[in-house]
C-alpha cells in the first residue's frame, strides 16, 4: 500500500524536486559532484566542458536591462544610496555620477575652478589657533566642548585631547585624500568619481568592504567637499 521509498532530492541547477532516479550526477571542474534534472543535465555538462560552475546565474543589469552573467555584473552605488547592478558599460558610465561621461580622457580637462581653491592655506590660517606657531603640515580641525572650532597643529591637538576637551577632530584633507586617492586639485567631478569607486570597494555588503571602511569613505568625502 505504502507509496513505498520514491526517493526525492533536489536539482541542483533548477531547485525543483524530483525523483531522485530521474537526477544524474555531473561532475564539475572543481571536482563537486552536481545533482541534475534531465532539463538541467545538459546545461550542466556544458558549463563542466567550458570550465564554469552550474550556478552561473544571469541577471539584468539595471542600466541597459540586458542580460548578463551575475559575475559579470558589478554594484554602482549612487549619490543618494541606491545601489543598482549594472554590467561593465553601464557601470562605466556610473548612472550616479550623472557627469561621468567620458569620465577618463579629460584629466586634463578640469575647469579651473579647482586650483581656485588654493587660497586654502594663505595667511594666517596655518598658524595654530592655540599657540599661534606657524606650521607648515595641514592643522587639525578640532571642536572643543565648549564648541568653539580650533585649528591645531598636532602638538595642540595631542594636548587639547590629553586635557579631554575635545569633542570632534575633523579628518584631515590630507589624509581624506589618502583615502580616496586623489590629488590636491581634484575637480568635483573627479573626487565623486573616486568616491564611487572606494564606495564600491568599501560598502559593507561587499566582501572587500566593512562598516567601518565604508565611513571611512564617507567622511573622506565630506571632508574633501568641506570648503575649510
Ligand atoms: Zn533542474
Ligand atoms: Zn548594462
Ligand atoms: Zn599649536
Amino acid at each position: 500500500m505504502a507509496v513505498v521509498g520514491e526517493r526525492r532530492a533536489g536539482c541542483d541547477g533548477c531547485g525543483r524536486t524530483i525523483s531522485l532516479e530521474d537526477l544524474t550526477a555531473v561532475t564539475m571542474p572543481d571536482g563537486e559532484r552536481v545533482a541534475c534534472c534531465p532539463e538541467c543535465e545538459p546545461h550542466a555538462r556544458a558549463a563542466a566542458r567550458k570550465g564554469s560552475s552550474l550556478d552561473q546565474r544571469r541577471a539584468a543589469c539595471d542600466g541597459c536591462t540586458d542580460t548578463f552573467l551575475e559575475a559579470e555584473l558589478e554594484d554602482v552605488v549612487l549619490s543618494d544610496g541606491t545601489v543598482l547592478t549594472c554590467c561593465p558599460s553601464c557601470a562605466a558610465e556610473a548612472p550616479g555620477t550623472d557627469v561621468g561621461v567620458g569620465a577618463e580622457g579629460d584629466g586634463s580637462a578640469t575647469d579651473g575652478s579647482a586650483d581656485t581653491t588654493e587660497s586654502d592655506d594663505a595667511d594666517d590660517r596655518t598658524r595654530c589657533t592655540q599657540c599661534r606657531e606657524w606650521v607648515t603640515e595641514e592643522r587639525f580641525r578640532v571642536t572643543t566642548i565648549d564648541e568653539r572650532t580650533e585649528r591645531l597643529c598636532s602638538g595642540c591637538k595631542a594636548d587639547a585631547e590629553e586635557r579631554g576637551i575635545v569633542t570632534d577632530v575633523a579628518m584631515r584633507k590630507i589624509e581624506a585624500r589618502e583615502v580616496l586617492g586623489v590629488e590636491r586639485a581634484v575637480s568635483d567631478d573627479r573626487l565623486r568619481e573616486a568616491f564611487h569607486e572606494q564606495v564600491k570597494r568599501a560598502h559593507p555588503d561587499r566582501k572587500s568592504g566593512s562598516e567601518s571602511a565604508f565611513k571611512l569613505v564617507r567622511d573622506a568625502y565630506d571632508r574633501l567637499r568641506d570648503e575649510d
